[in-house]
C-alpha cells in the first residue's frame, strides 16, 4: 500500500527514472510542484506533452528540429560551411560544440557509437547518410568528434577506413578531451583547443 495518495506517487516514480534522479529528490520535485501555483506543473506538463511531439530529426544532419521544419536550423543557415562537417555521437554534442562559438560548418550526428559488444553496428548509426552526404561532393574536410572512449575511437576509426579515398580531409578532434570522457561535459576552452588542435588522419 503506498504511503501517499497515488498521483503523488505516479509522478515521483516518473521522476525517478530520469537520470541524475534518486528517490528523495523525486519526492522533493513532487512536493515542490505540489505547493507551487498551478501554471507551474501545467507549463511543465506542456513543454512534457510538446517534446515530442512537436520535435524530430533533420533530414541532412540528424540533429533535433521542430517537427514542421524538414532541415535545422544549422542545416539551412547560409552563415554555415557546408564544405566542413563535424561528426558527432549525439545532438547534445552539436550543443557543446556550438557553445565554444567557435565552429562554423555543419555537423552530422550519428546517434550513437558502434559497439559490438551491445550489438551496435554500422547500420544501427546514421553512417550511410553520412558517406551519401560525403560522395554528394559539397565536402571538403570530416572532423571526426566522436567521444575519446574505446568506442568513439572505433567508430572513428571505421569512417576514416569508410572514408578513405573519398578525397576528403579526415580529421580528428586533438586530445586534451578528457579520455573516457564524453564532448558534452568539457569546457568550453578545452573544447576550442581540441577544435583548433585537431589532426589530420588521411
Ligand atoms: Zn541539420
Amino acid at each position: 500500500m503506498p504511503v501517499m495518495p497515488e498521483p503523488i506517487e505516479n509522478l515521483t516514480l516518473a521522476l525517478e527514472r530520469l537520470p541524475g534522479i534518486g528517490p528523495k529528490t523525486a519526492s522533493r520535485l513532487t512536493f515542490f510542484l505540489l505547493r507551487a501555483p498551478e501554471e507551474v506543473s501545467l507549463a511543465l506538463a506542456e513543454a512534457l506533452t510538446a517534446l515530442k511531439s512537436s520535435t524530430g530529426l533533420c533530414e541532412e544532419c540528424f540533429n533535433i528540429t521542430r517537427s514542421d521544419q524538414p532541415k535545422c536550423e544549422i542545416c539551412v543557415s547560409d552563415k554555415r560551411d557546408e564544405g566542413m562537417l563535424c561528426v558527432v555521437e549525439e545532438p547534445l554534442d552539436v550543443l557543446a560544440l556550438e557553445r565554444t562559438a567557435g565552429y562554423f560548418g555543419r555537423y552530422h550526428v550519428l546517434h550513437g557509437v558502434l559497439s559490438p559488444i551491445e550489438g551496435i553496428g554500422p547500420e544501427d548509426l546514421k553512417i550511410r547518410p553520412l558517406l551519401e552526404r560525403v560522395h554528394a561532393g559539397k565536402v571538403r574536410e570530416i572532423i571526426l568528434a566522436t567521444n575519446p572512449s574505446m568506442e568513439g575511437d572505433a567508430t572513428a576509426l571505421y569512417l576514416q577506413q569508410q572514408l578513405a579515398g573519398s578525397g576528403v580531409r579526415i580529421t580528428r578532434l586533438a586530445r586534451g578531451l578528457p579520455v573516457g570522457g564524453d564532448l558534452e561535459y568539457a569546457d568550453q576552452n578545452t573544447l576550442l583547443r581540441a577544435l583548433a588542435g585537431r589532426q589530420d588522419l588521411s
